[in-house]
């Protein structure tokens, strides 16, 4: 693809070629091996999680697809691993800049300061989980409540302006956006549980995350996003709205019509 050419935009509002799929930099979040810059609490013998590739491979990979006008898309979970990926960027830009780039980081789950200040200098697009903060919250014991404030931080990327968008993770998790809604607003799981409370967002910005920046993040921000005059059609309606009904009911509400186009598809 690169030989001939072949850039991320090629194609229409069907069918388009956009980023790369997810180039692997560390483990997963839900099964315990993404890559942390420290041991994960309890777990012996002393264990920081997986790296699958050295930096110089890492930033080979990057800079050859950055430079063939493709969206770079990696795969990072862990602190360390984000670290890997934002060094490779940073250094493919310097390299050779391309204005507007969007390089994307799936998951970008665990953050600090630093590598926040660094995805913002980057452009970097982050794809967050989203619904996972109501459907695996029996899992965040693995990190604990220290980690967990600032594992899918929401709050902390919006506040540093950074356009992350929604990121299902499916199918290890479900890509239903009414069930991704509710737990970034809430925090709370089917459990009961509450992680990460200090990264909770409005509904109004949830909303957002998962529709406008999303259509950023895929340089589609002219035609998707929003309901506007000169862009495509496509919505749907619900029964109630996510702004006034109770919050931990946000999953439930049902979709009336779905409109493609400017034509309905789906009316229950
Ligand atoms: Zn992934």
């Amino acid at each position: 693809m690169i030989a001939s050419g072949i850039a991320t935009g090629l194609g229409d509002e069907w069918i388009r070629f956009g980023a790369t799929s997810e180039h692997t930099a560390d483990g997963s979040f839900s099964e315990r091996t993404m890559a942390l810059n420290k041991t994960y609490p309890g777990v012996e013998p002393p264990y920081q999680g997986n790296i699958i590739e050295t930096q110089n491979d890492l930033n080979a990979w990057v800079e050859r697809v950055h430079r063939g006008g493709i969206q770079v898309n990696c795969h990072a979970n862990g602190d360390v691993a984000i670290n890997m990926v934002l060094t490779a960027v940073e250094r493919a830009q310097q390299l050779f800049p391309r204005s507007d780039a969007r390089p994307k980081i799936t998951h970008c789950t665990l953050i600090n300061d630093d590598l926040l200040r660094r995805i913002k200098a980057a452009g970097v697009v982050p794809a967050v989980f989203t619904s996972y903060a109501y459907y695996n919250t029996d899992k965040f014991h693995f990190y604990g409540e220290d980690l967990m404030k600032r594992c899918m931080a929401f709050r902390s990327f919006l506040d540093a302006g950074v356009p992350a968008a929604a990121g299902s993770d499916f199918s290890p998790g479900p890509f239903d956006p009414r069930m991704g809604v509710q737990g970034m607003v809430t925090r709370t799981g089917w459990n009961g549980q509450t992680w990460g409370a200090n990264q909770r967002i409005s509904v109004e910005e949830a909303l957002r995350i998962n529709t406008i920046n999303g259509a950023y993040n895929s340089h589609e921000e002219a035609i998707k996003g929003s309901i506007t005059s000169g862009k495509l059609a496509d919505f749907v309606v619900l029964a109630d709205d996510p702004h006034t009904v109770d919050q931990d009911k946000i999953k439930d509400i049902e979709i009336v019509r779905t409109v493609v186009g400017g034509s309905t598809v789906y009316t229950a």
